[in-house]
């Protein structure tokens, strides 16, 4: 058995679970389930959705315009500006 935790009530973990931040529309208050893993809302309020990133991605081609790509492209771009401004 794990020992970290409260000894006398070991459900207390769970309580202390981080809350869904989402406000509920029937009751406009916070919903405040348990929310999902890395994530700030729980999974009625939109956690785990959306499409993968990536390689996962079903419109993935090659990766050469993808976020690294492009931000190495310009950097790459700035390294190049600044040399020739100092002329190097
Ligand atoms: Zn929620």
């Amino acid at each position: 058995m794990k020992s970290d935790g409260n000894p006398i009530d070991p459900t207390q973990r769970l309580r202390d679970a981080p809350r869904c931040t989402a406000m509920a529309k029937s009751t406009r208050q916070r919903c405040c389930n348990p929310a999902k893993r890395g994530w700030s809302v729980c999974r009625l309020h939109g956690a785990g959705g959306g499409a993968p990133r990536g390689e996962t991605h079903p419109n993935f081609k090659h990766g050469l315009r993808s976020k690294e790509v492009e931000t190495l492209r310009k950097l790459a771009s700035l390294l190049g500006k600044n040399a020739r401004a100092q002329g190097l």
